[in-house]
């Protein structure tokens, strides 16, 4: 296996293989979130969704590249040291992120991995990479072993080259934890009928996506699915703003703890407590990291609070509400992943942060309500695939899996 996609490999695989992303904890297996500040860390313990599998004969094949902690949708913030991963089907191209490694070992060795996604990062490396992600309801899976990025929306899912393997394995590793006051034992639903909202096209969708998911919806209908157009104004409008200062705050208190003192990376002592950390943190975390503990750590400061923690919360639940409304009437909710085909990595540098982060607009939103969704491919245009999205109300999964099937 390739040093590319993984941070750490297990040389003596005896079980059914599974790859685990770099923020999920394995025992006695070096566990970075692909940065620096933490080479060298191995847990003691393993992550709860990973003792689960282990308990079903699973054997954990390696640890695969991220952006460092999480930050990005394209994989190219890795820490010092790591590689950038390439997308299989085009090596000038990106793998997406920030679970990149993942759907590209997925891809490429056919076994399945669990990923994680606070934003989008499980659906948009699984659409740029052509295989399925699953991103559950908030809470389904225990995030006990999981390296938080942002508390209230980290989710750990699975990504699998079939849906039968991506629903066996959502059933082994979700349920109730009691290291994870978070977690619920709620049941599975499913309807009985599916009606599907149609997102309208939003704007920066290319030609070549949109073909495939109109295709997407043809063959939906000839199946006999009712599928309407429907818009999501408010998400549209504030889902981006909202994910980026909710997500900023959080993972600035998060990552507070990495100091050189506990974990990972540590140096010689020298100077006062406040020159050491300054220190270690200087060298060993990268750019876009520094930029977004900035961000955050001024956001949460007590003459912003209001203005914009506080703020993004109330919106936060309007969007929640806005979800709502859709799913009085429909059952799932269809729109591409991503809105481009996977890009060049050269193109990718000249984009300035900003635009970045608008290559979320499609995924935050689910996200930021804690709904479970799927990214499945929908076919491939230029020899690239194009990953179309299905999002499902809290704790409905299974009709995510029976429509997806429908598309296999
Ligand atoms: N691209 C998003 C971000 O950078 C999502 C990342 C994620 O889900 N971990 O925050």
């Amino acid at each position: 296996m390739t040093k590319e996609y993984f941070t750490a490999e297990n040389k003596k695989l005896k079980g059914k293989p599974i790859a685990i992303k770099d923020c999920i904890c394995v025992k006695d297996m070096e566990t970075t979130c692909s940065s620096a500040i933490l080479k060298g860390y191995r847990p003691v313990f393993d992550a709860t969704a990973v003792k689960k599998l282990k308990e079903k004969g699973y054997d954990i094949a390696g640890k695969t590249i991220q952006d460092e902690f999480g930050y990005g949708s394209f994989n190219l913030n890795v820490g010092t040291g790591y590689e950038i991963p390439k997308n299989p089907f085009d090596k000038q191209r990106t793998c997406g992120g920030s679970s990149g490694g993942s759907a590209a070992v997925v891809q490429k060795y056919s076994m399945p991995a669990l990923a994680e996604s606070t934003g989008g990062s499980i659906v948009c490396p699984a659409a740029f990479c052509g295989v399925i992600g699953l991103c559950p309801t908030y809470g389904r899976v225990s995030r006990y072993g999981l390296i938080d990025y942002a508390n209230s929306l980290d989710k750990i899912g699975v990504m699998s080259k079939t849906i039968e393997e991506t629903e066996k394995i959502y059933h082994i590793i979700k349920g109730k934890d009691e290291n994870d006051s978070t977690s619920v034992s709620a049941d599975d639903f499913e309807d009985k009928k599916i009606r599907i909202a149609v997102l309208k096209r939003l704007e920066g969708v290319e030609n070549d996506v949109q073909l495939k998911i109109d295709e997407t919806v043809r063959k939906l209908k000839s199946k006999g699915y009712v599928c309407e157009n429907i818009d999501l104004p408010l998400n549209k409008k504030y889902a981006l703003a909202v994910y980026y200062i909710i997500a900023m705050a959080e993972t600035s208190t998060n990552l507070a703890k990495y100091c050189g003192l506990r974990y990972g990376t540590q140096e010689k002592i020298e100077g006062n407590f406040n020159e050491y950390f300054t220190k270690i943190r200087s060298m060993n975390f990268g750019k876009e990291t520094k930029r977004r503990l900035m961000l955050g750590t001024f956001i949460r400061m007590a003459g912003y609070r209001d203005a914009y923690y506080i703020k993004a919360l109330k919106v936060r639940k309007l969007l929640i509400n806005e979800y709502k409304q859709v799913f009085k009437k429909y059952q799932i909710i269809l729109c591409p992943t991503m809105p481009v085909l996977p890009p060049k990595i050269s193109e990718i540098e000249k984009l300035t942060p900003m635009q970045n982060y608008a290559m979320d607009i499609l995924t935050v939103g689910p996200n930021l309500a804690g709904l479970p969704h799927i990214s499945v491919n929908a076919g491939f245009t230029r020899d690239l695939p194009v990953g179309v999205m299905f999002t499902a109300d809290h704790f409905h999964e299974r009709n995510l899996f029976r429509i997806a099937r429908e598309l296999e």
